[in-house]
This record gives C-alpha cells, structure tokens and sequence, in this order.
C-alpha cells in the first residue's frame, strides 16, 4: 500500500502559517516532503485533486476514554470490543492521535498495542490506563487506589510498570466522586509534588483532573502538565476564580482542556438526573465558560478533548468540542482547530512529529470537503484520512490496516 502522495491544489490549514491555497503537499513513505506550489510528483506516489477542498492536519483529542458509559458490572474483554470499537469511530471522525485518560485494568495499553502493530483500525494512542484516585472516588476497576504520599509513589511506578504513556490523576473531587466535595482537593501540594516528580522522573506527563479551585491551584504549584475540565469551584459549591492562578497557567505554559463536551452534553440540563455535585456543576456552567473565554484571552493555552460519553456518536466528539469553542466558547475557528492540532501537540510533547502541515512532519492528515474557517462545522465533512502517508478513511469509510 502506497505512503508517498501528492495531494494538489488544495487550501493547506494549520496555525503556523496562514491559510495556504492552491497548495501542493508532496508525501513520501509516510512523511511530509514538501509544501508548495507547483511540486513534482514524487516517485509512486498517488494523486489525489484538492480543489475547493482544505487539507488539516490529524486531529488530536487530548482526553478521550474509549470505554466511556460502559455499563456497571462490564467484563475487561467486553470493555476491550467497546474500546476497539469506538477506536475505530474516532479515526473515521479524523482522530489520528488520541491520548486516553483513563480505563480499566491494561485495556487501553491492548488497545493501543494492537493499533501499533495493525491488528485494528485507530488513532495513535497514548494511554494512561488506570487513573491515580484516593479510596472515596468511586469506579474501583478505574483506578489506582493512593491515599497518601508513599501509595502515591507506588502509584506512578505501578502504571509505569503496567506500560502506561502518561500519568492521570484525580486531584478534585467530580462527578464520579461518592464521597468527595467537588470544592475540595483530594490531595495537599506535597503530595502532587510527588506525583509529578515521580511521573517526570521516568518521562511521563502529568495530566489532573482538577474541578475544585483549590485542586487546580496544587496543580500549578507542583507544575503538572494539563489541567483537564478546569472548574474553578470554591469550597461552597460556588464559582471561586483567581487571577494570579490564571497568570501563573499561562506564564508555566500548563495546558488546559475544558472537555465542553461533558458541560455541555445533551442531558445535562435535566437535573434531577444529575448528582449533587454535578448540580452545582452545572449550576455555574454559564459563568466558567465566560472566565475560560479570559484565561485564553490571557493567554493561558487551550487544547481540546471531549470527554467522550458514549450517547454522543464517537466519530463526532472530538469534532463537536471544536464546535463549542468557536459558539459558546467564542473562540476564532482557527484558534480552535489549533486546539486540536498544533497546541495539542506541544502540550503531548509531540510537536516534531504532528499537529503541523510541514515537511518532515509525518503525514497524519484530514482532506476536508469545505472551508471550516467559514463554517466550522465543515469539520464533519471529512473525505479521507492519513495516518503516517497510509489511506486510513476513504470517502468517510475507515480503510483497513
Ligand atoms: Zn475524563
């Protein structure tokens, strides 16, 4: 199957350099070779014709959970078709690389593995299995059990050792949480620190999930490397922000992902179905997406990652989180699909290999029949897929390995 391509005359969008049309983008053994007007063919290489078309590149959901709904009492090898199945939606939607944030037992790592070695169809993943989280959290299956700062330790090197990419910890409490105040911080400072020395020690970053204020302060002190949901809830269930926090966010250049998928799922305005915590959750929903709408505008970076809940289709998750940040969060589209591309590869550590359109780049791309900076939702309209040069979705049907 061939990896070298020529894609011509095509509107070439990323957020490095401005929008490029009537473009060439030259492919050779899965690698970007050259961008440009006017390019050879390279030796074998396929062609395909971009007109009116925009070339992206791969999108990058930073927090997917490809088990996400999975009903209680779930077998680890029912889980392990669920993943592989929504696995393979997410490439349809144009996924190319997904870092997962949390499932059962080793299923993400088999997921991935077996994604690598072409068994199944799927974004490149990069997994942190079970997810660090103290006893009251709720999801026994889920986690990695650590109370204090020894079990913290052993936590970090535990996942290490069950072959994880990067560290998720719950630092506050959350809509999982049975016995926790979604105000308040699961773990001191010196006990984060530890995590994070730890995960960094042995090359992984760390990603938290901080709801409460408090908990996202620990978060900046001890220097995680993405705060995920980013609630901005005070100890009375009301919203508690400070600015100095959103200054130091931006200064230490921690990413956070907001997943307004979840805040802003169908459903989540019935709240008598809802817990006591995602009530008061909800209840200041409006006002924490005006203070994101700040925090970027001060320039605190943003990556997108949706969260994934199964009742939304997978092939459109990550998609409809880009949507949210251009209407209701009110970000320009290209700063949003940056979201999801270069500012999510830096935030990965994997800015030399993706989340750019240039050469030597590996040649994970997204032909989309429009113009999403005219209307994002174009977006949707995703005629193929390349992962590293190879034809992974074709006329929106997923190719296989
Ligand atoms: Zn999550």
């Amino acid at each position: 199957m061939s990896t070298s391509w020529l894609i011509r005359d095509v509107t070439v969008l990323d957020g490095v350099a401005a929008p490029r049309p009537h473009a060439d983008v030259a492919i050779v053994d899965g690698l970007i070779t050259g961008v440009g007007t006017a390019l050879g063919q390279p030796p074998g290489a396929r062609v395909v014709e971009g007109r009116g078309r925009t070339l992206l590149p791969g999108l990058i959901d930073m927090h997917g959970h490809l088990g996400s709904s999975a009903p209680p009492g779930e077998t680890a090898d029912w889980r392990l078709v669920r993943c592989a199945r929504n696995a393979r939606a997410a490439l349809r939607g144009g996924v190319t690389t997904m870092r997962e944030v949390g499932n059962r037992e080793r299923v993400g790592q088999s997921v991935r593995d077996a994604i690598a070695a072409g068994m199944l169809a799927g974004p490149r993943l990069l997994t942190s299995g079970r997810m660090i989280a103290p006893t009251n959290y709720g999801r026994p299956l889920e986690r990695v059990t650590a109370d204090d700062a020894r079990e913290l330790r052993v936590a970090v090197r535990t996942l290490v050792e069950e072959g994880v990419d990067s560290i998720k910890i719950s630092v506050s409490g959350g809509g999982s949480s049975r016995g926790s105040n979604v105000g308040r911080a699961h773990y001191s400072t010196q006990e984060l620190e530890i995590v994070v020395a730890e995960a960094h020690r042995l090359g992984k970053r760390v990603a938290a999930h901080a709801i409460a204020t408090e908990g996202i302060r620990s978060c900046v002190d001890a220097g995680v490397d993405t705060i995920e949901h980013c609630g901005w809830m005070g100890v009375d269930g009301r919203l508690e922000v400070d600015d100095g926090l959103i200054d130091r966010l931006a200064v230490q250049r921690i990413t956070v992902v907001p997943t307004m998928a979840v805040w802003y799922r169908p459903g989540y305005d019935d709240l008598p179905s809802l817990s006591p915590d995602q009530r008061l959750m909800r209840a200041v929903r409006e006002e924490r997406t005006a203070v994101w709408r700040a925090m970027h505008e001060r320039g605190v970076r943003f990556a997108a990652g949706p969260d994934a809940w199964e009742a939304l289709a997978p092939e459109h998750a990550l998609v409809r989180e880009v949507e949210l940040m251009v209407r209701t969060l009110g970000l320009a589209p290209l700063e949003a699909i940056r979201a999801a591309t270069d500012r999510a590869a830096e935030a990965l550590g994997l800015a030399d290999a993706i989340g750019t359109i240039a050469a030597g780049k590996r040649a994970d791309l997204v032909l989309c029949g429009g113009d999403p900076l005219a209307r994002i939702e174009d977006l949707r309209r995703r005629d193929a897929v390349w992962q590293g040069g190879r034809l992974a979705v074709e006329d929106g049907r997923v190719v296989d390995p």
